[in-house]
């Protein structure tokens, strides 16, 4: 039998490989291939995106707008999608064309953008409005008129010319050059293999569908080809690949060592009003977070270091040392000793007061978030809650017990996929959902033993417990935007989340390398513990007591009915989760805005 890697067909061809009849033939040839198996894995797999149409909306006829798909491709260079998502929501709800947001005053739009960081990116976006606005509000509809704009450069201006108008452009963002290296093992450093990249995309862009295309080779990249472990095994350019038939498509893309960041120092000065104001002012136009608010902070830049003590304080005052925080920058990472004192008095010159209630709208960049939260937990989370009044007592804490649905579990794949009949699926979820199986491992057994125990309880149902195992490890850990982006927007809006979970020490160290919102030091707490007490049902009570929550306050999300109906036994409200848009519902039912 010939091995594996002779038999299949690798993109080989396009390193000089091919070996009879016209190569540039046959690469083309290839490249239609690729394009076209591609496109049939988006049909079914693509992401559902707030910004985006479905292919069969495509097919339909139904075009993009050209606004929503530049405001999101301006959001999510250097953002991830989870974190753009809400700040999209809130953007297009703000103002729903380029005409809106030009006529908005620049300050608001910096304050809607705070903590979406690269802050040039929002003055530009502010201009870019004003000139498409200006020019009677219709976008250039070619990667050339596009460039001219502010902000838009070679990626973006691709990007919208493919996504936006479905024209044939090479759109290479980072996932893109993932996948590419690997599809033809490019050895090149990646800083230097740009050009090689560009070129394989662009033989491969078909004539029709360009947009879907683009947006393909993006989601094979964010969901299959990903960074580590990529799922070659459910990738529909597996043939094509000749980084997986080397074994180690991890290698690529291949980097250069990272220099070190240079490490600065400073320190920041958080001074209350005896009303709870917060002392703030604005920065520099130009520059690092330029436009942006802060709370006073010593003269650190990019290349110096700022003083780090109290004496350095803009005015005296009690100065009380409230902590040291860390963030890093593009090119630098800054440590700020954060001091904090009350005082009386008017606001110097250049600075002013922002009420309580006022200061989760300011333009705040997450550093200074960070230095206020330092010195006055919770002042930075929103007071404007979008929680309602209604029938039900008013959700103040939310707690997910879904650990293990956000790492291993594909909300684009419902479970109403995994089990079609809502019968079959009703009963898995009073009888044995995932939380039984999590109770057998944390007991040591591997999923097979679980699953056989599990059988062997409810034998009528072996089929579906086979298959739920068979599906679940084909889908793991894949994408799970819908249900990470719902826990950072209502993080984001001001909710206290606390999610429970009983990760594995190395799962959840690989849970913190995916998700930001995993290392933010409040809004999110992990439980390492309720895996040891769900046992014994002891894990509401205990949760009440470790987290202070009021049970009636408390929504309880968890994927295991026996959970959610123990947790309305001991007085919390509670939902099942079963999907993404299903937790959406259920979270807008109980008066919750997502
Ligand atoms: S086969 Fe694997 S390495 Fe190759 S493109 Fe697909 S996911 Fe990436």
């Amino acid at each position: 039998m010939a091995p594996a890697d002779q038999t299949r067909k690798t993109a080989s061809w396009d390193s000089g490989k091919a070996t009879s009849g016209d190569s540039s033939t046959a690469a083309s040839g290839v490249s239609d291939d690729i394009a076209s198996r591609l496109l049939s894995w988006y049909d079914v797999h693509h992401r559902e995106l707030p910004w985006r149409i479905t292919p069969i909306e495509h097919a339909r006829g139904v075009r993009p707008d050209p606004y929503r798909i530049w405001l999101s491709e301006v959001m999510l260079q250097q953002t991830t999608v989870e974190a753009v998502k809400a700040y999209f929501k809130v953007f297009v709800e703000k103002w729903p064309d380029v005409e809106a947001l030009a006529a908005a005053p620049t300050e608001d739009v910096m304050k809607a953008w705070a903590g979406l960081g690269y802050y040039s990116r929002a003055r530009n976006l502010k201009a870019c409005a004003d000139l498409v606005a200006a020019r009677g509000g219709r976008f250039p509809d070619t990667e050339t008129g596009l460039r001219e704009l502010p902000g838009i450069g070679a990626y973006t201006s691709a990007a919208i010319t493919a996504i936006a108008f479905d024209r044939p452009a090479a759109v290479v963002d980072g996932n893109v050059e993932r996948v590419i290296s690997r599809l033809f093992s490019i050895t090149t450093p990646l800083s230097e293999a740009k050009p090689e990249i560009r070129a394989h995309v662009e033989r491969m862009v078909p004539g029709t569908r360009p947009g879907d295309f683009a947006q393909a080779m993006m989601d094979l990249g964010a969901t299959i080809c990903t960074p580590r472990r990529p799922r070659c095994m459910l990738c529909p350019l597996r043939e094509d690949c000749s980084a997986v038939v080397s074994g180690d498509p991890e290698h690529f893309p291949v980097r250069l060592p990272k220099a070190d960041k240079p490490q600065r120092h400073g320190a920041a000065f958080v001074a209350v009003r005896a009303d709870g104001a917060i002392l703030l002012r604005k920065r520099a136009e130009k520059g690092l977070l330029g436009g942006m608010t802060e709370v006073p902070t010593t003269g650190w830049t990019a290349r110096i270091d700022g003083a780090t003590t109290e004496a350095a304080a803009p005015f005296p005052a009690d100065w009380r040392h409230a902590g040291r925080i860390a963030h890093v920058f593009t090119h630098f990472a800054l440590e700020l000793e954060v001091f904090h004192a009350h005082i009386k008095g008017d606001a110097a010159d250049g600075h002013f007061w922002s009420l309580a209630h006022e200061i989760s709208g300011e333009a705040l960049p997450t550093v200074m978030k960070k230095a206020i939260e330092a010195a006055i937990p919770g002042a930075t989370k929103s007071r404007r809650h979008t929680v309602q009044r209604g029938p039900m007592t008013e959700i103040r804490h939310i707690v997910f017990d879904i650990g293990r649905v956000l790492i291993h579990y594909d909300p684009n794949i419902p479970f109403s996929r995994l089990i079609p009949d809502a019968e079959e699926r009703k009963w898995f979820f009073d009888n044995v959902c995932t939380h039984d199986w999590n109770i057998e491992q944390d007991r040591g057994r591997t999923w097979e033993e679980a699953e056989a125990l599990l059988i062997a309880d409810h034998p009528d149902h072996a089929e579906n417990i086979r298959g739920f195992r068979r599906h679940w490890h084909e889908m793991v850990p894949h994408a799970y935007d819908d249900s990470v982006a719902i826990m950072v927007g209502l993080i984001e809006s001001g909710h206290d989340v606390t999610m429970l979970t009983n990760f594995a020490s190395d799962t959840l160290a690989e849970a913190r390398e995916r998700f930001d919102f995993l290392n933010r030091p409040r809004g999110v707490t992990i439980s390492g513990e309720i895996g040891m007490i769900k046992p014994d049902r002891g894990i509401y009570d205990h949760h009440i007591a470790a987290f202070g929550l009021e049970p009636a306050a408390t929504l309880f999300i968890d994927d295991s009915q026996k959970n959610v109906d123990g947790a309305k036994a001991a007085g919390w409200q509670s939902v099942l989760f079963t999907d993404a848009k299903a937790l959406q519902a259920d979270l807008e039912r109980h008066g919750i805005a997502t």
